[in-house]
Parts: structure tokens; sequence; C-alpha cells
């Protein structure tokens, strides 16, 4: 099987409800996302895709979605949510809310999951997801 991985990033917030000890507090990461695809057979020039189509389709979306936000729960009784969210919405980078505490692994299955409907008409399918939250730690999503 021959894959293959386009590398994205970009700065957010976030804060991870209940967490024990210091994710607990409004925080910032640069997080980097490795997005491995595969396709049946590789395109009349060789690629599985050109790395460029997923920069510009999920790269977009991150930038538009992700970057300079805070990514945080629905629900999230802290009572700074709502002055940040107003905030951000002032700002023209709404917060983007997700079902369960915004993780690592969390965040790899949601942007696994909109990579997949970006790219879903070029034929290829998204295998693997990477999300670093860190440079030492990172969560895998794989299908
Ligand atoms: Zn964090």
């Amino acid at each position: 099987m021959i894959t293959c991985t386009r590398r994205l990033a970009w700065d957010a917030m976030h804060r991870i409800p209940r967490h024990e000890s210091k994710c607990a507090a409004f925080h910032g990461h640069r997080y980097t996302a490795d997005i491995t695809c595969v396709a049946d057979q590789l395109d009349d020039r060789g690629r599985v895709v050109d790395f460029g189509v997923i920069k510009e389709r999920v790269g977009t979306w991150i930038d538009t979605h992700w970057d300079h936000t805070a990514i945080l729960m629905e629900g999230d009784p802290d009572p700074g949510v709502q002055a940040i969210a107003a905030s951000n919405e002032a700002h023209g980078r709404p917060v983007y809310w997700t079902a369960s505490p915004p993780t690592a692994e969390v965040i790899a299955a949601e942007l696994a999951r909109v990579a997949q409907e970006l790219l879903a008409d070029t034929g290829v399918t998204v295998v693997r997801l990477r999300v670093w939250e860190t440079p030492n730690g990172w969560a895998e999503w794989s299908r």
C-alpha cells in the first residue's frame, strides 16, 4: 500500500473540562496534523493525490474554523467560556464547538471526518490522521 501524508498546522486555544490538573485552564497549542491518504491506484502522474489539494482544501478549512480561535466543548460550564465566545465572535474568529472535551483524540477524529468529506470527490480515503498537541504528544485516528 502506498500512502501520502500532508502536514498542516494551526494555533488554537482549548481547555479540557474536568481535567485533573493544568489542562482544565484555558491554554493554547501549536497543533500539527498529519493527514494520511490512500487511493485505489496512483493517478496518471504517479500520485495518491497532489499534496497541494490536501493543503488547499483541508488547510483552508482549518484556517477558517480552527486557526487563531478556541476549540471548546459545547456546554462547558466554565464561566469564562461565554466571554471568550463573544469576544472571538466579535473579532471574526468564532469558537469551534465540539460535542465532547476537545482533546487531541477528539480533534483528530473531527479532522478525519472533515478531511474525508473535503477530499471525497478526489477518490482518496483518509486512513490515518495524527494530531500533535505538543512536540511530544499526539493522538491518532485510523480507519
Ligand atoms: Zn491542551
